[in-house]
């Protein structure tokens, strides 16, 4: 990290820059916007400080990964480097879970259009991008085309034979299974 505080500081966004000569706290993932900033001013934590045990660690709203024990990701764009939150943050630039600006024109306030349905954008986003259904109760899923189809495709794939099939499940299959095709198409593998 030493290294960094020599380079010349860039702008933020530019793809390939180095890491940022910014403090960043290592438990709640805030960035300083002032280099000489000693402690962390939302959670009061030293900059540099390894987060306490227990803490919640930050985690990435674009891909949900949390960050390791020390509070830091390991860096994509230069392997071996260790990198804060805010840096992993823009490390997905150059390196992006999926076409987000594609799949935010498909989005609606807090929702989004999945074949003739809608459904929450952040759970369908998360599912694009982990896989994983916060579907809630049963009781809720089966009422909700799209998320009963997220957690079908989960189980069974795209393709599956479904016992007591429905033509409903199976349109919602087909419109989720196109939503994750175009929001990864044209991606290297990982992310
Ligand atoms: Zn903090
Ligand atoms: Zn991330």
């Amino acid at each position: 990290m030493i290294l960094d505080r020599a380079r010349t500081p860039r702008a933020k966004t530019e793809p390939g820059a180095p890491p940022s000569r910014l403090p960043t706290c290592l438990r709640c993932g805030l960035e300083s916007t002032r280099p000489e900033a000693t402690f962390c001013r939302r959670c009061g934590l030293t900059y540099g400080a390894p987060p306490p045990e227990l803490a919640d660690l930050p985690a990435c709203p674009i891909c949900y990964t949390e960050a390791e024990p020390d509070g830091r990701f390991p860096s994509r764009a230069l392997p071996g480097l260790r990198v804060g939150l805010p840096e992993h943050r823009r490390e997905h630039e150059r390196f992006p879970v999926g076409d987000d600006e594609w799949l935010e024109s498909l989005r609606e306030g807090d929702r989004i259009r999945v074949g003739r349905w809608y459904a929450p954008f952040e759970q369908v986003r998360r599912y694009l991008v982990t896989g994983a259904v916060e579907g809630g109760h049963l009781r809720r899923l089966q009422h909700d085309a799209v998320t009963l189809a997220m957690s079908q495709i989960k189980r069974w794939g795209t393709s599956a034979e479904i016992m007591g099939d429905q033509p409903d499940w199976r349109d919602a299959r087909a419109a989720i299974a196109a939503l994750m095709e175009r929001y990864h198409r044209g991606l290297l593998p990982g992310r």
